[in-house]
């Protein structure tokens, strides 16, 4: 018999939370795991999926345009309808919600959907007052919204918030250049609503290679995307009709429907009782962890966002089973941060994996780029002048695929495969060596010259 109530206690049913739990009952644990929103996290309940069906949603005002130089006519103006397609998605975020449940009960994990705060070295108390105690806890527990702090701020909505509004605003002002600023922007201008940038710096998507960042400016301002650089803001009112007036350093006040923060995520820590077992944390609160998600407490572990490593799904669910595996199957196991790809579901939506330019620049001296700047044919077909990019990054001394970054259509579908061969460390040359695939976008990744 143990002398815990629960093997594992894992405080967020999020992506990395979920996997770490079940896979950890499946090796034979008693798993307890509190959830105080929603089983599924961030990225089921207002992340990825959802934002990604918006993303669908929007791409057909696009497609519909393009659809008439394809031999279709369309009787009338196309119009769009926000809160179908709100609904749409919401409902299958339930749906969603309910398999997640579903997946924990299947494999006998207890779920308490309530707060839940560590109390004592094994004991976590619950918001309903419940002790429970545990030999390991897992905390998984994501991030949020960066919400600036300035006058009339509360006034703005974060991507939480955009998922459920009533109605489409007409004008819409995204603060930060980063992921959601750029993939929101995109949603709302295809959705018709009037959109703006605000970004502190001059740089957009700053981890990303810059020649696919400038090329996401250059067609974002085509399709009437707006941008203030280097603006600050000073204080948001409200107006008597019920819009916002924002006051900013760097550029003109502005009336608008919604301001929506995209400055960020911070690792969710307040309240859950680190300082009573003296977790350690960084800078934004995040818990630092060893390689194998151990926090300084020999029996206290993190994963996912709330550690502010990689703020990635896959990347948490990794961390989630690599726990699972090294404390409850005796499997030690540590993720490799190497060659993740990721994907900024803008549009067009850009790719990337490995070193950009700059970086393979810095770090190996001597590489080589290839380059194919080209305009995808659906493009040419439909008379939109929107050009797709790829660039391969080669060590010149190995001649090993070190990056690719690619914007143009389904960009992430076609990196997906191509990662596996950075990953594994191909050459040019065996791209070179591989047939491509006629007419494709992705043959241009085997044809550069
Ligand atoms: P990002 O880190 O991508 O971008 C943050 C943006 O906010 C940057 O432009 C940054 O500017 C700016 N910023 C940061 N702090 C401030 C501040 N105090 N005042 C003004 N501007 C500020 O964060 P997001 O919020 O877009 O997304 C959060 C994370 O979620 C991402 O990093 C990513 O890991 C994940 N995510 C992943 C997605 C995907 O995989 N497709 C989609 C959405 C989110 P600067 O460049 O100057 O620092």
């Amino acid at each position: 018999m143990s002398d815990y109530d629960f093997d594992l206690f894992t405080i967020g049913a999020g992506s990395g939370g979920v996997r770490a739990s079940r896979v950890a009952s499946a090796h034979g644990a008693k798993v307890a795991v509190a959830e105080e929103y929603r089983v599924g996290g961030t990225c089921v309940i207002r992340g990825c999926v959802p934002k990604k069906m918006l993303v669908y949603g929007a791409h057909f005002a696009e497609d519909l345009e393009d659809a008439k130089q394809f031999g279709w006519d369309l009787e009338g103006e196309p119009s769009f309808d926000w809160i179908r397609l709100r609904d749409t998605v919401l409902g299958d975020v339930d749906r969603l919600n309910g398999l997640y449940t579903e997946t924990l009960e299947n494999h006998d994990v207890t779920i308490f959907h309530e707060r839940a705060e560590i109390t004592g070295e094994h004991e976590i108390t619950l918001a309903s007052g419940k002790v429970v105690t545990a030999k390991y806890i897992l905390i998984a527990t994501g991030a949020q919204p960066a919400v600036l702090d300035f006058p009339g701020s509360d006034l703005a909505i974060t991507s939480n918030e955009a998922f459920h509004l009533d109605e489409l605003p007409k004008r819409v002002m995204i603060a930060g250049g980063g992921y959601i600023a750029n993939e929101f922007a995109g949603i709302f201008n295809e959705f018709g609503s009037k959109v703006c940038i605000v970004n502190r710096g001059d740089k957009l998507l700053r981890s990303y290679d810059e020649g696919l960042s400038d090329r996401l400016l250059k067609i974002s301002l085509m399709k009437g995307i707006q941008f203030h650089f280097n603006t600050t803001f000073k204080s948001i009112t409200k107006n008597d009709d019920g819009s916002l007036h924002v006051e900013m350093n760097g550029s003109e006040d502005m009336d608008v429907d919604v301001v929506m923060f995209a400055t960020g995520r911070n690792p969710n820590v307040s309240g859950l009782g680190l300082d009573t077992v003296g977790v350690e944390q960084g800078k934004i609160g995040e818990i630092l962890v060893d390689e194998y998600s151990k926090t300084n407490v020999d029996h206290i572990y993190a994963v996912g966002d709330v550690t502010n490593r990689v703020q990635l799904t896959p990347v948490a669910i990794r961390e989630g089973q690599a726990f699972a595996d090294t404390v409850f199957n005796d499997d030690p196991k540590t993720v490799s941060y190497d060659h993740i790809p990721s994907a900024v579901f803008s549009h067009p939506p850009i790719s990337a994996v490995g070193m950009t330019e700059g970086e393979a620049r810095n770090k190996l001296g001597n590489i080589k780029v290839f380059q194919s700047d080209f305009r995808p044919m659906k493009n040419v077909v439909a008379g939109r002048n929107e050009r797709g990019l790829y660039k391969v990054i080669v060590d010149a001394a190995t001649d090993k695929v070190v990056g690719i970054h690619m914007i143009g259509p389904e960009s992430a579908e076609i990196m997906q495969g191509f990662a596996v061969a950075v990953k594994a460390g191909l050459t040019k040359a065996d791209f070179d060596a591989t047939v491509a695939i006629h007419p494709s976008m992705a043959e241009e990744l085997v044809l550069l010259k």
